[in-house]
């Protein structure tokens, strides 16, 4: 039963079919089996062999027609009696079609959850499909339904964590759109009702996401919901199972979004909600108009989300602050800021002398921003007309102004939106010292790749790679070095790692990375002594090539072309002094704010980039520390639509996550692993005393061959014995100890 590699669907694929291919095309004839061919190219589609002749075949298509095939491009189908397997790995041929045809299968009949051997596959429905809510948490809870689903990851992750195997991570992955953050509110969903009785602390994690959706989501191209900053959520459990607290961490916030959109996208969710939904109290407070008027907002030419209505949505968000208790007053606060960036992007510049100097223009933008904000209105004039550093103050142009009042905009926003993480997370919080346990559930944006890709990009895309090449490593790498560093025959299956894509990142000294962060700490650096540097240090690494003013990266999902101009600039964030001291001033929660950013601008000269990096292994090492399952959400098509699957897509998706790599190991692995001694110890009371030896390897091989194990079945090693299963001699020990 050898492993063939086959040579039509990309070299990593096996199928566990005959060592010969004319035996296997003989065996398929003789049992009238089907094939997979494509007739054109493009669509797989069954068919049967009629005759070969040599190296061809004649095939029949099920509408009847005939054609002429190589038999090399055939490949072997399942029975039907495989329609709808649970796990992808009970198939018995494991190619392309087969996989493809058997997750379409399932996905037309709203089967939206299968296994790939230890990784449960989401493909997103873009549909309400009713296997959630109530009804089936209680169902996964009492274990009367065992399909797959995102309930059973969550359950065998409590139930780990409750019988003593530690802390559990859940991780989701998976492009922009397919469905991570939808599939970690529902994981949360289970655990949250599997280890409390308490409604309350069910309501604030829903309502949670809800705010940090409001404030961290917006609608890009590829998603009306789109998550641009990443978050861990660790809910806390005490030694009973029972849920003590909850703690939000989250990666950096796409900032840039604030104060500049690409065509057909939306900023963040708030300022939408707040100009559809204010009531008219608040509206006036903050002299809020619609958001057609305002130039962060309407810039893009898109206004509205198909089937979204904002206007309920800002008050789902302030039922959502009550939940936390936040007083009406703090919550006013919070919006006059919202209000505050919107108006702050208003405010246009007049020239005052023939160098081109300016001020802002005294209307009302600048008017309601001073005062949304709290502070005198000369002041932020004087801000935003002048960079003053010491006793020094020089005046500025129009391109360097309006820099510098987006950066104010970007500024108060993203130190918004960190002090409502903390608020929640004061909230959240419960009895840490009577915690013992955490189950985390890591959701962080998607991969993504526009026509123009820009700093974002590198990030999001930067940090994709980091948690495949954990993926990868989890379910590849370590799980065959196991067998072989315990002396076990291994066959290899060999994949491609991303190893070479974050050298190209990460490597010290010259990596992408260590270049972005020198060179935005230079001052003399430009975009293109920058690009400059990383042709010269960066060319010899395969998955990089640069050009005028972009470069291309070769990432494991995709190749993405970046625009190298404006990197520099948004990686180095420095916050000028002056707007950290007229924010210090101003009246309010915006205090707080800027003075607990200050402390960190004060202790940290990193750059956006660098700092990021450093969260992302942190983030990483607590994964390490802990038991993982593993999510993978796939999108059927690009374009949002239920009832659309589309193979090529898919079987990207599948390629190059290594799916079908970890398909192939799982098919042929032990999962179940004994010490010698453990497995004398635990099966020794299947054999009678005299074959007992002090020896736990010789009382091991005795067990085995008594009860016949199949050989192929088991893998002996140096330290461990390594088991496909061991149900049946688990029975015999049960029959024996009643
Ligand atoms: P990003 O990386 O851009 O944040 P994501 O992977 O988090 O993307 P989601 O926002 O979770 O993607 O999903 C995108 C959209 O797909 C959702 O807004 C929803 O419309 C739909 N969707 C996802 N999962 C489901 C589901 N289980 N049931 C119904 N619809 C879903
Ligand atoms: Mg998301």
């Amino acid at each position: 039963n050898g492993q063939r590699l086959s040579e039509n669907n990309g070299a990593t694929l096996a199928t566990p079919v005959e060592t010969d291919w004319n035996d296997t095309i003989s065996y398929i004839i003789k049992n009238t089996l089907g094939v997979w061919c494509k007739p054109q190219k493009g669509r797989w589609e069954l068919a049967k062999i009629k005759a070969t002749m040599g190296e061809e075949a004649s095939v029949m298509l099920s509408d009847g027609s005939d054609f002429t095939i190589s038999t090399r491009e055939l490949l072997p189908a399942n029975t039907e009696s495989f329609d709808a397997v649970d796990d992808l790995v009970d198939l018995c041929y494991l190619n392309e079609p087969s996989t493809l045809h058997n997750l379409q299968y399932r996905y037309n009949r709203d089967v939206i959850y299968s296994k790939a051997g230890p990784v449960l596959l989401a493909i997103n429905p873009f549909k309400d499909v009713n296997i959630f809510g109530n009804d089936f948490i209680k169902a996964y809870k009492e274990k009367t339904l065992d399909k797959p689903h995102v309930y059973a990851m969550a359950d065998a992750a409590y139930h780990d964590m409750v019988k003593g195997s530690g802390n559990q991570a859940i991780i989701i992955s998976g492009e922009s759109g397919s469905g991570k953050t939808e599939t970690a509110k529902y994981a949360m969903q289970y655990l949250a009702s599997v280890g409390s009785q308490n409604y309350k602390i069910k309501t604030k994690l829903d309502q949670a996401c809800c705010i940090l959706e409001a404030f961290g989501n917006a609608k890009t191209s590829r998603n009306c919901n789109s998550s641009r900053f990443g978050k861990l959520i660790d809910i806390n459990y005490n030694a009973e199972g029972i849920i003590s607290g909850a703690c939000i961490k989250t990666l950096l916030l796409e900032k840039s979004r604030v104060s500049q959109l690409c065509r057909g996208e939306r900023s963040y969710h708030v300022f939408y909600q707040i100009c559809a939904g204010a009531p008219p109290v608040l509206k006036d407070m903050l002299s809020l108009k619609m958001a057609s008027e305002y130039k962060f907002l309407n810039q893009s030419g898109c206004l509205k989300i198909h089937g979204v209505d904002d206007a309920h949505n800002f008050i789902m968000l302030v039922d959502a602050f009550d939940t936390f208790g936040i007083p009406h007053e703090v919550q006013e606060n919070v919006f006059e800021l919202v209000a505050a960036v919107l108006w702050l992007g208003n405010i246009s510049f007049a020239v005052i002398n023939k160098e081109e100097h300016v001020v802002p223009v005294a209307d009302e933008a600048c008017r309601s921003a001073a005062r949304l904000m709290g502070c005198k209105m000369d002041d932020l004039t004087e801000l935003l007309s002048t960079n003053r550093i010491d006793i020094m103050t020089t005046p500025l142009t129009l391109r360097q102004a309006s820099i510098k009042r987006d950066a104010l905009a970007k500024f108060i926003y993203e130190s918004l939106f960190n002090w409502l993480v903390e608020e929640l997370n004061t909230s959240l919080k419960g009895d840490k010292q009577h915690s013992p346990h955490t189950i985390s559930i890591i959701d962080i944006y998607g991969f993504e790749s526009y026509q123009k890709n820009s700093f974002p990009q590198l990030f999001i895309n930067y940090a994709d790679e980091r948690l495949q090449q954990h993926f990868v490593r989890h379910l590849c790498k370590l799980e065959q070095e196991k067998y072989e560093s315990d002396g076990i025959h291994w066959k290899n299956v060999e994949f491609e790692d991303n190893q070479e894509c974050l050298d190209l990142f990460e490597k010290k000294p010259m990596g992408l990375i260590s270049i972005l962060d020198e060179s935005s700490n230079s001052s003399k650096a430009t975009d293109e002594t920058f690009t400059d540097e990383i042709k010269q240090h960066l060319s010899s690494n395969l998955c990089f090539s640069c050009e005028k003013r972009t470069f291309r990266v070769r990432h494991y999902a995709r190749e993405v072309l970046y625009d190298a101009s404006g990197l520099l600039e948004h990686n180095s964030d420095k916050l000028q002094y002056d707007i950290i001291q007229l924010l210090s001033s101003c009246k309010n929660p915006l205090n707080h704010l800027a003075s607990g950013v200050m402390n960190q601008v004060q202790t940290t000269s990193q750059s956006v980039v660098a700092k990021f990096k450093d969260q992302l292994f942190k983030l990483i090492q607590q994964l390490e520390n802990s038991k993982q399952h593993f999510i993978r959400c796939i999108k059927p098509n690009t374009k949002q639509l239920p009832r659309s699957y589309e193979n090529d897509i898919v079987w990207e998706q599948l390629k190059c996550s290594k799916i079908m790599d970890i398909l192939q190991i799982s098919k042929s692995r032990y999962p179940i692993s004994f010490t010698h001694q453990e497995f004398a110890t635990r099966f020794g009371c299947l054999l009678s005393d005299n074959l007992i030896s002090t020896d736990p390897l010789s009382t091991s091989a005795a067990i085995l061959q008594h009860y016949r194990v199949p050989t192929q079945t088991y893998r002996v090693g140096f330290t461990k014995l390594f088991f496909q299963q061991v149900d049946v001699l688990e029975n015999l020990r049960q029959e024996v100890l009643e």
